[in-house]
């Protein structure tokens, strides 16, 4: 008999293992199909490993490794992270996180029944697309309101049933790739609309517009350009002037916002960022833009403007294959109330982020590397930027202190930071790891210390 034969024999049975007093604890919390499954690819993997010469670790070892293997595959993939980016629409990580009584409101509608699309006061069938609609309205300043599933969606949905086999005509400064592969070109094409282009890359006039129409024309687009920015000898029209060649030509004007911003972005020292209500104030017939996004709600495609239009949408096929579940709808209500109540800026997470003064960010790094000690100490706080992020205003920051972490290996340590639990992602900057905490919620501090002090 050779040695691995013998080796081999060393190996416990599954009935054995399963008797174990660690292996037997996980029957109950992750079932018996699990916990056989673990054991039999574990052992699996032992044999050959035998087979290729190695000696049996031992059952101690084994049953580690069993342990191991259940862990990872009885976690889920999707799970929460640290954001210490600094990018506070991170569209990677999630863009909005919700505030508390978002959640609440989704809580609640997921964990029973709902009047998702009954009308309690008929006592009869109603329609799942009145919910936010009162609030929409009423804070955009709009006739009609339609949720569904995310702003791409809303584009595709708006031009398959209001432009399908006519023209709509765009800007070619606006024809861009949002990112995740939505490019407005495309989504035309899929809408069965025809895309006309005007003007040039960096230079588009009224008149460009004027002189495209055509008896197929039914309508003009505007495409806020999200994540780039053109500068330099550069010209688009205003969306008044826009507004009213289509009003004289009989057309409607598509304007998708993309970062769906209800408030005003200057007094924190931003650009500018076209608001809904200028939209809708300025006589854009459909409007579209995300929930997730600069609404700082969970993620949903919401279209605002002229009834008749929204009347259109709301009957077209498409809109039941986009069609919003309950909890998002519970979710962007509560969301929106916030705006209503004009706290927004107190409760909605993104806007608390950007509206958080660099004293405030400084003194929270200060007073977390006085909680690391020693390895406080070798860290440094440096000035920096933070971003917008998620497809709105174009390269524009906020002022931020950032904690730059000891010099050394900055990429072991950036995945070490993202490997363990919870996962910290942080950017490298000048060789070093460095950490904003303007995208760090104020309870999962502790969480990041803890990692901090294990890693320095
Ligand atoms: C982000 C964006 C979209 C896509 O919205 P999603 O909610 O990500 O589907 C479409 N148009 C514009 C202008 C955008 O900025």
């Amino acid at each position: 008999m050779t040695d691995k034969q013998e080796e081999l024999r060393k190996l416990p049975s599954v009935d054995r293992l399963m008797q174990h007093p660690d292996v037997a604890v996980r029957l109950e919390t992750d079932g018996r199909e699990a916990v056989l499954d673990a054991i039999r690819t574990t052992l699996e993997k032992m044999r050959a490993e035998i087979s290729a010469g190695s000696p049996y670790p031992g059952d101690a070892e084994l049953v580690q490794r069993i342990q191991a293997r259940l862990a990872s595959t009885m976690r889920p993939t999707l799970r929460p992270v640290i954001n210490a980016t600094g990018v506070i629409l991170h569209t990677n990580l999630g863009r909005a996180p919700l505030s508390e009584e978002t959640l609440q409101a989704m809580r609640r509608v997921g964990l029973g029944y709902s009047n998702l699309e009954f009308d309690l006061e008929a006592g009869h069938r109603g329609s799942r697309y009145v919910h936010a609609e009162s609030l929409l309205c009423r804070l955009s300043g709009a006739e009609a309101a339609l949720l569904v599933n995310n702003n791409a969606g809303a584009v595709l949905l708006v031009l398959s049933a209001l432009a399908r086999g006519r023209e709509v005509i765009i800007s070619r400064g606006q024809l861009v790739e949002i990112g995740g592969g939505f490019r407005i070109p495309e989504v035309m094409a899929q809408s069965g609309a025809t895309l006309v282009e005007v003007g040039t890359t960096n230079r588009t006039y009224v008149s460009d517009y004027a002189a495209a129409i055509t008896e197929r024309t039914v309508a003009l687009m505007r495409v806020h350009s999200s994540n780039f920015r053109v500068i330099g000898f550069t010209h688009q029209p205003s969306l008044a002037e826009m507004v009213q060649l289509a009003r004289e030509r009989g057309l409607w004007l598509f304007d998708d916002l993309g970062s769906g911003c209800l408030m005003d972005t200057q007094r924190f020292g931003l650009a500018h960022e076209p608001t809904v209500q200028e939209s809708i104030a300025q006589g854009a017939d459909v409007v579209t833009f995300s929930g997730d996004k600069l609404l700082g709600g969970p993620q949903a495609g919401i279209i605002v403007g002229k009834a008749e239009l929204i009347e259109r949408l709301r009957r077209h096929p498409l809109t039941r294959a986009l069609r919003v579940d309950k909890t998002t709808i519970a979710g962007i209500q509560a969301n929106l109330l916030h705006y209503v109540r004009g706290e927004a800026l107190t409760k909605i997470p993104i806007w608390r982020m950007i509206a958080m003064p660099v004293e405030e960010i400084t003194a929270r790094a200060r007073a977390l590397l006085e909680a690391l000690g020693p390895s406080g100490a070798r860290c440094e706080l440096i000035p920096g930027r933070s971003m917008i992020g998620g497809g709105s205003l174009p390269e524009e920051s906020l002022p931020t202190t950032l904690i730059a972490l000891p010099e050394g290996d900055a990429t072991s340590l950036a995945a070490a930071l993202r490997l363990g639990e919870p996962p910290i992602v942080a950017h490298i900057q000048d060789g070093r790891v460095v950490l904003d905490l303007r995208t760090v919620l104020p309870e999962e501090e502790q969480a990041l210390i803890g990692r901090l002090r294990e890693l320095l």
